[in-house]
């Protein structure tokens, strides 16, 4: 194994890290509190490039690689957490496309989504399935040459600002593991509303999409009849990992928040950085975030190196890295005292912004129950 950086991975992070902290920081606050996608940020994303690695090198991209990921959501992330996730949707929303669609299906969607002109969304969760997938009532059927949609969605990142959604519904019940397929909706399609918002503790922009009677026409499903599941677990598999980055990111933010507050805040005669219990908190948030970061490296590598699927490495890293975040950054608002707790301070809306982490793209307890089947299985 080789965790260290290529000379094109640490030109990656470092003009990532530039990037952040030039042109995302100055507008990371008020972007952050957007419930909306943010046309601003979109632009900084775009225009430098970033959504080429969420798209194959011939469709317009530089090639989807789990490193190149980690690199960049780590670096959003430590400075904003919508930048983070416009940016990563337009993978795991056009990934089943390039995982399962066919030539022309990927010419036409994900040219656009690399360029930033077309926004992605990935709608599986439902308002009575979210860890229990099989249990979606969104159902297709065909209709001469069309597919037609019915059901409703719930947490979809980007919904009603996506132009590009793909869809997972039911087209055969009662066939288990092969009851789903995935399609390609077009925001705008007769049938279909995405107008619907939802409004979390931390801004993000998410909503509530349906179809009523929604024709598509066949060729928008994607792969077989069937195989949604497994582009849905195919698509998490690459995923997974990143997740854990953008966790890092964010607790990595929270360590450097703390750092410089309790080497400047005076009490007692002297800086709260000078007790050694504050010493022992810091110590704990940097060895965590350096075994999260290893644990995330590995997932990565391994999947970039060819092994077909990552599911325990992805499901360890994704599991360790949101919670240790979660740890640092309640960690971080203690050592600021009630300073953590007033809006506009940085600890504060991380605090509200990880809570997510250890919820989406799979549960921790999912997470460990997918760890625990693997054990008992090898
Ligand atoms: C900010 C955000 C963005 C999201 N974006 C998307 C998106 O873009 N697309 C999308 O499709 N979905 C998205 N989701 C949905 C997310 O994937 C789901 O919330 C998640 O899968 C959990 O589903 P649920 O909320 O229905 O919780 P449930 O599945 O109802 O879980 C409730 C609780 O039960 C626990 N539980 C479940 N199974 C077991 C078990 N076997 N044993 C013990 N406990 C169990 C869970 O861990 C959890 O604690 C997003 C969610 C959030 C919060």
């Amino acid at each position: 194994m080789d965790f260290a950086f290529t000379p094109e991975q640490s030109e990656l992070q470092q003009r990532v890290r530039r990037l952040a902290e030039e042109k995302i920081a100055p507008i990371a606050e008020e972007a952050d509190e957007s419930p909306t996608v943010h046309a601003g940020l979109m632009a900084i994303l775009a225009n430098n490039g970033l959504f080429q690695y969420c798209v194959p090198k011939e469709y317009g991209g530089v090639g989807v690689r789990v490193m190149d990921l980690c690199i960049i959501r780590e670096e959003l992330a430590r400075v904003s957490v919508q930048a983070d996730t416009n940016f990563i949707m337009q993978g795991l929303g056009s990934y089943p496309i390039t995982l399962g669609g066919t030539d022309e299906q990927k010419t036409k969607y994900l040219p656009p989504i690399a360029r930033g002109e077309s926004i992605a969304a990935f709608a599986l969760t439902e308002p009575h399935a979210g860890s229990d997938v099989l249990s979606m009532k969104t159902e297709a059927h065909l209709d001469g040459d069309d597919w037609v949609l019915n059901g409703e969605k719930k947490f979809i990142s980007q919904a009603g600002d996506a132009s590009t959604y793909t869809v997972f519904a039911k087209t055969d019940p009662g066939e288990g593991s092969r009851s789903l397929s995935v399609f390609i909706v077009e925001a705008g399609t007769a049938g279909f509303d995405d107008s619907k918002r939802m409004d979390l503790m931390a801004a993000h922009p998410i909503g509530e999409p349906r179809w009523n009677d929604c024709h598509v026409p066949q060729e928008n499903l994607i792969g077989e009849r069937g195989r949604g599941l497994r582009l849905a677990l195919g698509t998490l598999d690459t995923f997974r990992t990143t997740v854990a980055a953008a966790a890092i990111g964010m607790g990595q933010a929270a360590f450097e928040a703390s750092l410089e507050y309790a080497k400047n805040r005076e009490m007692f005669g002297q800086n709260l950085s000078d007790f050694q219990a504050t010493q022992f908190k810091l110590a704990d948030m940097a060895v965590s975030l350096d075994a999260a970061r290893l644990l995330a490296h590995r997932a990565a590598w391994l999947k970039d190196s060819g092994q077909e699927s990552i599911i325990k490495e992805a499901s360890f890293a994704k599991l360790f890295g949101t919670e240790a975040a979660s740890r640092i950054i309640n960690e971080a608002v203690q050592i600021h005292g009630g300073a953590g707790l007033e809006k506009g301070n940085r600890v504060e809306r991380l605090y509200r912004e990880v809570r997510a982490l250890t919820i989406y793209e799979g549960t921790s307890e999912i997470q460990r129950q997918t760890i625990a089947r693997q054990l008992l299985r090898d």
